[in-house]
């Protein structure tokens, strides 16, 4: 019996069978590349889900966690420690934020970003503004607050009564947004591109629309950029392409690049309402988690991969819409930097398999949108091998 089907076959007997997944079991990555335990290739255009932005087992990344892992692991918040420390200001410096929370995933930044925005308004004595608009096809997460908040009816399905507070308007319709506003609302939540949703991108002009109606309003402006965040549209943060800044933002996913942390950064003025036990997380911002994030953003800016996500993702979507003049099943091509997504008229899920086969890991949302994610290292030509390879076969169908 092969490794894989040993796995596989216990897998399938003691993990919660929450994700449906191919028979592949993964054992090694580097850069670009994946291995599983029959040592095949893979040419990853996933990134464990936009977490994987400098690759796999990146060289820095990797010795300053085994460093700090020699050095301390965790002390609780209860403590000062040098490494959170420091990732905190180097974010502070790097954004429109005064302060951070640290926690440990995506859900949990945008739980504190929830929390943080009602409490800003009951510490102001508006008790009555508590509620707060986010967007159809929207992702927040999966916990009670943010499944919630995420405008996706088969995220909630089955976990009813879902939380109070939560009102939902179409994404790119400032209109609907304008008339949704009234008294008991506290903030409005987006994501600047639209991840899970279908790599939906903002209408010229929307997010400054957004920005406006939120300051006419004195409500808050939050921003989930735990996708969109940490170079992967070609700038740090994506709220960098509008010309505006939200009040709280939240980050997760390549923050780590792998290791589990997300983060929740605000202005002082709001901030301020996290006093000494308001909010806590065990784990959020422990050090060997901070240490190697620090790594993986001082990577990102003295190894120009910013810049480098910025011209590949430019010639990538060139490729992607090379392959939509030639075929007709493509409906069309969107995204920026290397958050790409391409609409199909037909059901997407094929089309991942028969790549997989191949040796190209790509992913499909919402059934008919493949969306490609690879590590912000990727080079041309493992651009050039999926698109060629994808113009062959979507070539053979009818
Ligand atoms: C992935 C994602 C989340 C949830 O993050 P988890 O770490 O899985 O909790 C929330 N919002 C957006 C936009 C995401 O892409």
């Amino acid at each position: 019996m092969l490794v894989s089907e040993k796995i596989i076959d216990t897998a399938d007997s003691v993990i919660a069978a929450t994700y449906k997944r191919p028979p592949i079991v993964f054992a090694k990555g580097e850069g670009c590349t994946l291995w599983d335990t029959e040592g095949r290739t893979y040419a990853d255009f996933v990134s464990g889900i936009a977490v994987c932005n400098l690759g796999h087992a990146h060289p820095r990344v990797a010795k300053v966690l085994s460093a700090q892992a020699e050095t301390l692991l965790h002390v609780s918040n209860l403590y000062y420690t040098i490494p959170q420390t420091e990732l905190a200001a180097w974010l502070v410096e790097q954004s429109f934020a005064d302060r951070v929370f640290f926690c440990n995933s995506g859900a949990e930044a945008n739980e504190a970003a929830i929390k943080l925005a009602r409490k800003y308004f009951k510490d102001k004595g508006e008790d009555a503004r508590y509620r707060i608009i986010t967007m159809e096809k929207s992702f927040h997460g999966r916990t009670m607050a943010t499944l919630s908040a995420t405008g996706q009816e088969k995220i909630k399905k089955g976990f009813d009564p879902v939380l109070n507070g939560f009102d939902f308007v179409p994404f790119n319709d400032a209109d609907a947004l304008r008339d949704k506003i009234g008294p008991s609302v506290c903030a409005v939540m987006l994501e600047p591109i639209q991840g899970e949703g279908g790599v939906r991108c903002p209408d010229t002009g929307y997010l400054k629309q957004v920005r406006d109606i939120c300051d006419a309003a004195g409500i808050l402006l939050i921003f989930d950029e735990i996708q969109t965040g940490i170079g992967r549209t070609g700038t740090l943060f994506a709220y960098e392409h509008f010309g505006i800044e939200p009040d709280i933002m939240t980050l997760a996913k390549a923050l780590g690049n792998g290791l589990p942390i997300g983060a929740m950064l605000a202005r002082e003025q709001i901030a301020e309402s996290f006093g000494p036990g308001s909010h806590a997380s065990t784990f959020g911002g422990t050090p060997i988690v901070t240490a190697a994030s620090l790594e993986v953003l001082k990577t990102l800016s003295e190894e120009k991969i910013i810049e480098h996500c910025q011209e590949i993702g430019a010639y990538f979507k060139e490729r992607l819409l090379w392959l939509k003049d030639r075929h007709e099943i493509i409906e069309d091509v969107r995204g920026i930097g290397l958050l790409l997504g391409m609409r199909l008229k037909i059901n997407g899920e094929d089309i991942v398999s028969t790549c997989m086969e191949k040796g190209f890991l790509i992913n499909c949302i919402q059934e008919t949108i493949l969306r490609f994610v690879p590590p912000l290292v990727v080079q041309k030509d493992a651009i050039d091998s999926l698109v060629e390879y994808l113009d062959e076969i979507m070539a053979n169908i009818r």
